[in-house]
């Protein structure tokens, strides 16, 4: 299966193996990717688990998967990467600005947040994010896929 957070690779060898532990996230754009994935996958507990620790509200986890039940996922745009070069030092962190589309309602939603992250012992864990005010222009491809402007997209209408 192709990776759900659209980088081409096998799932099991890009995010899966990050979400079931097996492998750590070299950098905060392999942990932002998996974190998407965990998005797709409705999986709560990785993505309270993947945050910093005074971010980790485990009353999130049923909120977070109970929202993603509700929505389809569309796709990952990665902006711009920051991070700096020695990552092997602790406290380093790192920045990723992203778009994320998802469906809800048949109206397509756009995520655009830039997110910090940090290294602590080792491991990169999500920070906090920032939202960017931003929308969906009338002519770029739809995000949904169908190769049809936006404006003139009725395809992800049909998705349910
Ligand atoms: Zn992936
Ligand atoms: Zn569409």
């Amino acid at each position: 299966m192709e990776c759900l957070c659209g980088s081409k690779r096998d799932f099991e060898a890009c995010c899966g193996a990050i979400i079931k532990g097996t492998k750590v996230a070299q950098t905060p754009e392999e942990l932002m990717r998996s974190r998407y994935s965990a998005y797709v996958l409705a999986d709560g507990d990785y993505l309270v688990k993947s945050a910093t620790k005074e971010n980790r509200y485990e009353s999130d986890i049923a909120l977070i998967e109970e929202f993603c039940k509700n929505v389809k996922w569309l796709k990952l745009e990665l902006l711009h990467v920051k991070c700096p070069l020695d990552v092997s030092e602790n406290g380093s962190d790192g920045i990723v600005e992203f778009k994320a589309y998802y469906l809800e309602n048949s109206e397509i939603v756009l995520l655009h947040e830039r997110s910090s992250f940090v290294k602590i012992d080792g491991v990169w864990e999500y920070d906090k994010g920032v939202f960017i005010n931003s929308k969906i222009e009338r002519n770029e491809p739809c995000p949904c896929g169908s190769g049809i402007k936006y404006k003139k997209c009725k395809k992800h209408l049909m998705a349910y």
